[in-house]
């Protein structure tokens, strides 16, 4: 469910900026020829003024439209309906088929890979790859928790990283994945099955030129803008994260974690990946509450730009 957008920002992300407006003309008639002039002299004056402000108004435009909470939240919704997606279940592959779908639309290789439950059963890892050496990975778990609708975790993330894909259709060397079985809650395994059947699938020649990897999992809900990773200090991965959100004019902190989103599952594979996370939160994680109509468009648009800047350096180093 989509509610009215009421702050500034969340206004600004459905591009009803009032610009460009030019003063009409009304209540000139019976006008004299010099008035008439005059009148021209200023339609001419207010014409060239409205294409400066517009030539302003579509650039702003169009790099608000690289990165689109409202659209974000709108997935986010869509698949959440579906019902709770524990791995394996109807309604995760449902939401995988939805993430495919889209993949497809946006012009990459989709690939369905099967990932086994150890109580039998199967979810899987919905990818997108793009042409030419892998350069950048970014991740998002697509299952969640039975209890509810799992819209920020992990809704959120899949949403953006969908943001990031149409944002970055036609570049080289990228590999965008909702992958399956995070929830070890749901699992029982100790380990995030899906991230660690991606990264095994991939040669160590191929992991080892990955300049970028990046888990989004819970960014639409939450008090502060995290950059997280198993390691004490930030690796390759989150200190181009921390560049992107500090280049914006945000602050932003690592904060180290126990590994317990895909991030953990790629770097112990070789691959340093970092985890974007809005912390914390705390009323409805993995609860029946954590519901589309939470997630702040503009949090989600926030990580998909922070993101999608992190990529953009690494694809052009
Ligand atoms: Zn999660």
């Amino acid at each position: 469910m989509w509610t009215a957008p009421r702050t500034l920002e969340e206004r600004s992300d459905a591009g009803d900026r009032p610009l460009g407006q030019a003063r009409g003309l009304n209540g000139q008639v019976g006008a004299s020829y010099g008035m008439l002039e005059r009148m021209t002299a200023r339609v001419a004056l207010i014409a060239g003024l409205t294409t400066v402000l517009l030539a302003a108004a579509l650039s702003d435009e169009e790099a608000r439209a690289a990165i689109s909470g409202k659209r974000a939240k709108a997935f986010a919704a869509e698949i959440a309906a579906f019902g709770p997606r524990v791995a394996g279940s109807r309604a995760e592959r449902l939401a995988g088929d939805v993430v495919a779908d889209a993949f497809g639309e946006l012009g990459y290789r989709v690939r369905k890979q099967a990932v086994s439950l150890p109580e039998g059963g199967r979810s899987r890892n919905i990818i997108a790859r793009s042409q030419g050496p892998l350069r950048v990975i970014v991740v998002a778990h697509l299952d969640g928790v039975g209890a509810g609708p799992a819209a920020n975790d992990n809704g959120s993330g899949v949403a953006v990283m969908l943001e990031l894909a149409r944002a970055l259709r036609g570049e080289r060397g990228l590999l965008l994945a909702a992958v399956g079985a995070e929830e070890r809650v749901e699992s029982g395994s100790p380990i995030h099955l899906g991230s660690a059947r991606l990264a095994r699938a991939l040669e160590p020649s191929v992991k080892k030129r990955v300049r970028l990897a990046v888990s989004l999992d819970m960014v639409g809900v939450g008090g502060r803008l995290a950059v997280r990773g198993i390691e004490d200090s930030a690796n390759a991965s989150a200190t181009q994260l921390l560049n992107a959100i500090r280049s914006t004019g945000r602050k932003a902190m690592y904060e180290p974690d126990s590994g317990v989103s895909d991030h953990a599952e790629l770097t112990r594979a070789g691959v340093p990946a970092a985890w974007l996370q809005y912390r914390f939160d705390q009323a409805c994680w993995h609860r029946a509450c954590d519901t589309a109509n939470r997630l702040k468009t503009w949090k989600l648009r926030t990580a998909g730009r922070v993101t999608l800047r992190a990529v953009r350096s690494a694809l052009s180093d």
